[in-house]
């Protein structure tokens, strides 16, 4: 490997590259890592991190109102939307500088700009115009908000704006129907702004649990978020009352914001994949291998530009995976089976394997379901409700699936996801005393199947 400036250099120090490139210089090899933006990538500079902030942020709002009637007067209530993103980008700021320290302490090379790819062991350093060589070379440069190139499309943000807003929006209109979509109609709506959402299919989260997604429309309507379903905009056009949003169905709607949460791809544009051979599949991710190798064996990729499971754990897992094969000869594959994950709508989903209907499509399945008052809200008075759910093979008694809505919904799918991952029964499940008093006990105490 002394041949090259490097034994690895990294393309993006996000989640993926910066968890490879610290491992990787860790183990006493020569790494670099490029970022053309900010370290931390957008887990952590304009995505998982701040959003949960902002969570934390709006659910103080029903905190307030349910805490009358425990007795509290909480007297008068002001959310001044300045103080806030104040504290988060210092926050952000923080983890930024930490990010960069794991990487330099460990003796790697930082280069604040974009790079790109000249041949198989060559990468172009592009604000210092020189190439630099490396034994590999890892992109780990995430994905980018898409935007549907509608009229008016330049006056809508997307979610790497929001962050930065200035000033409080008192309407939105938010276009979308994936995660990100819903957890911003719940920040913002937690935080006073008007929420429309608008959606082009029949019901948003796709791919996720049926009952999960209804229950969850069902709960945001009730918090007063609009939901509009199969309804696609025409048209963004500033009229002087903030924007319009021309809907398909004639209908209009207002916003002093329109964000676009319409997906995201892949960020190889410019890479310089091309004229190195990398093979891009139909969507633009990076094709790769169980261990994350691409069809040029110099050259590998980590994370959301692979297009397979696009969540922080994972990039952050397949970057270590790729150091253990590459640098300790231990060839080793990401794990993509049983992922437990939080969608922090509110109300709050975690959720792990198998959606109902997918299970019964080749499985034998009994489902245990039930939907319930918290107790949180029998004094305030919130009409609210949980859902706890789990999904049964039948002849194994093996949980395909565990999906809860509801408070600490996140925190408790993490629990779950290790007795899954070990292979739990609803035996297993039943054996394990509840505790009480929770929400959590219902996951243990359901005795007989819905369907
Ligand atoms: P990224 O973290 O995107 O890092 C890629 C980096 O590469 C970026 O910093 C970029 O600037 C840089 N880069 C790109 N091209 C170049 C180049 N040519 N040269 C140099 N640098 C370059 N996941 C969760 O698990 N939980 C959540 O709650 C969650 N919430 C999210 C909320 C939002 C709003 C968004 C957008 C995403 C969220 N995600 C969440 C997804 C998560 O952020 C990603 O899966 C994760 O960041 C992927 O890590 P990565 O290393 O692949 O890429």
């Amino acid at each position: 490997m002394t041949d090259f400036d490097y034994d690895l250099f990294v393309i993006g120090g996000g989640s993926g590259g910066v968890r490879a490139g610290r491992m990787a210089a860790m183990a006493g090899n020569r790494v670099a890592v490029a970022e053309e933006y900010r370290f931390g990538g957008t887990c952590v500079i304009r995505g998982c991190v701040p959003k949960k902030l902002m969570v934390y942020a709006s659910s103080f709002a029903e905190a307030f109102e349910d805490a009358e009637g425990f007795g509290w007067d909480v007297g008068e209530r002001r959310f001044d939307w300045p103080t806030l993103i104040a504290a988060k980008d210092k926050e952000i700021a923080r983890l930024e500088g930490l990010y960069q320290k794991g990487l330099t302490t460990n003796g790697a090379d930082l280069f604040h700009s974009r790079a790109e790819i000249v041949d198989p062991h060559t990468v172009r350093i592009v604000n210092q115009d020189r190439t630099v060589t490396a034994a590999h070379i890892l992109i780990a440069t995430g994905g980018t908000p898409f935007t549907p190139e509608i009229e008016g499309h330049e006056l809508t943000i997307s979610s790497n704006e929001i962050f930065h807003l200035t000033e409080h929006p008192r309407r939105a209109v938010i276009v979308g129907g994936g995660y990100i979509a819903c957890e911003f109609a719940g920040i913002l709506n937690g935080l006073g702004t008007e929420v429309t959402l608008s959606y082009r299919k029949d019901l948003f989260l796709r791919g996720f649990d049926l009952e999960v997604r209804e229950h969850v429309a069902e709960e945001m309507r009730k918090k007063g978020i609009k939901l509009l379903f199969e309804t696609t905009p025409q048209r963004v056009v500033d009229d002087g009352d903030g924007l319009r949003v021309d809907l398909d169905n004639g209908d209009s709607l207002r916003g002093d914001i329109v964000m676009m949460a319409t997906g995201r791809k892949a960020n190889t544009q410019g890479l310089g994949l091309e004229q190195a051979g990398v093979n891009l599949k139909k969507n633009g991710a990076i094709d790769v291998d169980d261990y994350s190798q691409t069809n040029v064996p110099s050259i590998w990729a980590v994370g959301d530009v692979t297009g397979r499971l696009d969540l922080t754990p994972i990039a952050i897992r397949e970057g270590a995976a790729f150091v253990e094969t590459v640098f300790h000869g231990n060839p080793t594959k990401a794990d993509h089976a049983l992922v437990p994950t939080a969608i922090f709508t509110q109300p709050e989903i975690g959720t792990l394997g198998m959606a109902e209907d997918v299970a019964a499509k080749d499985h034998e399945i009994e489902v245990y379901s039930a939907s319930f008052r918290p107790m949180v809200a029998t004094l305030s008075g919130r009409d609210e409700k949980m859902l706890m759910k789990l999904i049964v093979d039948k002849p194994s008694q093996k949980i395909l699936g565990v999906h809860v809505v509801g408070h600490g919904a996140g925190e408790m799918i993490q629990m779950a996801g290790v007795a899954v991952k070990m292979g739990a029964t609803k035996a297993d499940f039943d054996r394990t005393v509840a505790v009480h008093p929770t929400a959590a006990e219902e996951l243990v105490t359901m005795k007989t199947p819905v369907r």
